[in-house]
């Protein structure tokens, strides 16, 4: 086994990852192209920088849409688990699905976003911040 604080899989565990050290920023997304992507109410992304992130087995098995906007999801071709968000606009760092790691983060999310898209059926109520769109 490796010495990386962080270690996860696929549900398959055709594909493995590390991660070394997540970088601050963590949001839930409620974006439509997230729920649908995780086939739930919202997905929840760490951000983690490429050099401290490394695929260990099943590189091959990862497949790629690619969005009409750009954006790039990574999954699983054999179990369909979604694994990386790439935005594009930001090519140092690499968004991973938080809850596909097999150890608890240190780092918890800080907040909600894109919630103009929010399901009805979810309410949050955990205090975290909310902003109608992305963050910035
Ligand atoms: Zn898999
Ligand atoms: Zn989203």
């Amino acid at each position: 086994m490796s010495n990386a604080a962080y270690q996860g899989q696929c549900l398959c565990g055709g594909i493995q990852y590390e991660a070394d050290k997540l970088s601050g920023k963590m949001g839930h997304c409620h974006c439509t192209m997230c729920r649908k992507f995780h086939g739930a109410a919202f997905a929840t992304f760490g951000s983690v920088a490429r050099t401290d992130f490394r695929w260990l087995t099943g590189e091959n098995l990862l497949q790629t849409f690619v969005a009409d906007n750009g954006t790039k999801r990574k999954f699983c071709s054999q179990c369909g688990s979604s694994l990386v968000f790439e935005s594009g606009e930001d090519n140092d760092l690499v968004e991973f699905s938080l809850a596909t790691l097999d150890v608890a983060p240190v780092l918890s999310p800080d907040a909600h976003i894109y919630t103009g898209t929010k399901v009805d059926w979810l309410s949050i109520d955990d205090g975290l911040p909310k902003y109608l769109n992305g963050r910035r």
